[in-house]
């Protein structure tokens, strides 16, 4: 027996923890193999919430009875995205393959912020798979974060360094700095946040109005940046959006790679769920011109299907990356030998020091169902999205909302804004489906965002009966209340 100073967190009974354990493991497993029998949502009930408004716990636990708080109280009651039937946002589904690299990483619980050890050689290989992927050169750089929310970010800090210079690290922004950026109406609200959290300022986007096909209008967009120059301001950087999150709308971004070359301006591409597109090849030609970015966001927990969360940023200038976030210190310096080697780490790239190992899962997923099928998945998403949307153009009662250009569909039952809020709620607690509202030309629109692989047909037919159903039910109710 090992001779113990004080206590380790570690179990006494190996054996027992084993068991338990493998219990756990089949729970999981059996609750993704027989998702499908589960409604997708459920309403939470107030004695569930009491379960998580509780004092914390001073004395040792048993955890077997944890799991069963876990089974019972938190596993019905997530949002569902894992659900075949979930429609809502653009989330993605994971995979048990994903889930089990997770395992994996949580037990080794590498620090990923950098130093010498295999999971940064495992993120160098992601991150030379995704420069191939994207037609990037071997000088470009990236990095696992947490979301494309993060991965805006650090474009917009990287562009205004491109700009302004390392000294601006010093200076910060003067008030008066009068920089511009662009993005089409419908730019994620990440782009926003990003230039207020770089101290730009919100007031610092221009939002560029939008064709018949919601991308942006590259006549705007030239147009607005001549304005501002001809007003003294300082136009600096173009977000073109790689599938939109309201209606998966692709900007021209050749067309607008043009302008940004012309106007000597920084290209970033918000591909949070479209860039991964590119693993389809029907889908790649809708992306041509994303090679010629100077920054690229996605998520491979979108249609990647990598579990959350594991955002990505790629950043054509290496160097200039690093310049922008490299910041030394005495306990980080690095070394040619020993753990301290392998610089530049990846912590030099962005604002976060300790860091999970994103890479693993992904990489997982990469060598066990590979680039083709992973595509493929894709694919089927945007098939299945055209399917609903001949299957809205074929019933009198639904009316198609926008174009569908990859896998976001947006319709309406015809009536009311109130009757498709009404009937969007009523599909949720019902846990059939979960589709979500946004708003198009002022109308309230159910929308389908059709992201996760185990999504079928019948999963699309069951939404349709389930929204005229429900349509039906309450319209009649609307009429018997007038
Ligand atoms: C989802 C999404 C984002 C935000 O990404 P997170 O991973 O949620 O941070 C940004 N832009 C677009 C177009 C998106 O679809």
């Amino acid at each position: 027996m090992l001779e113990t100073f004080g206590e380790t967190l570690d179990p006494e009974d190996w054996q027992g923890f084993r068991l338990q354990s493998h219990r756990m493991l089949d729970d999981i497993l059996d609750y993704t193999e027989k998702l499908r029998n589960r409604p997708v949502w459920q309403t939470i009930p107030p004695e569930v919430r009491g379960v998580f408004q509780q004092p914390v716990p001073k004395s040792a636990g048993d955890l077997a009875a944890a799991h069963a708080i876990f089974m019972q109280d938190v596993l019905p009651y997530a949002i569902g995205n894992a659900h075949p039937g979930f429609m809502g946002w653009v989330h993605g589904a994971g995979t048990p393959v994903g889930m089990m690299a997770e395992m994996l990483a949580a037990g080794l619980n590498a620090n990923v912020g950098g130093r010498e050890q295999i999971p940064v050689e495992v993120e160098r290989q992601l991150l030379r798979w995704v420069r191939e992927l994207f037609a990037f050169p071997d000088t470009a750089s990236g990095l696992f974060v947490t979301g494309t929310s993060m991965a805006n970010f650090i474009s917009v800090v990287v562009a205004r360094t491109a700009l302004l210079g390392v000294a601006v690290r010093e200076t910060g922004l003067p008030s008066d700095h009068g920089l511009v950026v662009y993005a089409s109406a419908s730019a994620h609200v990440s782009i926003a946040q990003a230039l207020d959290m770089a101290g730009l300022g919100t007031a610092a986007l221009r939002k560029v109005a939008q064709d018949e096909n919601y991308r942006m209008d590259v006549k705007a967009l030239d147009a607005a940046i001549e304005q501002d120059r001809a007003a003294g301001l300082k136009p600096f950087m173009i977000v073109a959006t790689a599938g939109t999150v309201d209606v998966g709308a692709i900007d021209p971004l050749n067309d607008i790679a043009d302008i940004a070359k012309r106007r000597s301006l920084w290209l970033h591409v918000d591909g949070a769920y479209g860039a991964l597109g590119m693993l389809s090849a029907d889908i790649a030609a809708l992306l041509k011109g994303i090679e010629r970015a100077d920054s690229i966001a996605f998520d491979f927990h979108k249609w990647g299907q990598v579990p959350y969360d594991a955002g990505f940023v790629l950043v054509k200038d290496g160097e200039l990356h690093r310049s922008a976030f490299v910041s030394p210190a005495a306990y980080l310096q690095r070394g040619m030998r020993g753990m301290a080697a392998g610089s530049p780490w990846p912590c030099d790239f962005g604002p976060d020091l300790s860091r999970s190992f994103k890479a693993l899962k992904t990489w997982f997923t990469l060598m066990v169902y590979g680039t083709e099928k992973l595509g493929r998945v894709i694919s089927n998403t945007c098939a299945l999205a055209q399917h609903l949307k001949q299957r809205i153009e074929a019933t009198p009662m639904l009316e198609l909302l926008a174009p569908v250009a990859l896998n976001i569909v947006c319709f309406c039952y015809r009536g009311s804004d109130q009757i498709n809020a009404d009937i969007v709620v009523a599909l949720q607690e019902s846990g059939i489906a979960a589709p979500s509202t946004t708003t198009i030309k002022g109308r309230l629109a159910i929308r389908a965002a059709i992201v996760n692989h185990r999504t079928q047909l019948c999963d699309i037919d069951a939404l349709i009966d389930a929204v005229l159903d429900f349509g039906g039910r309450l319209g009649k109710m609307d009429e018997r209340n007038e």
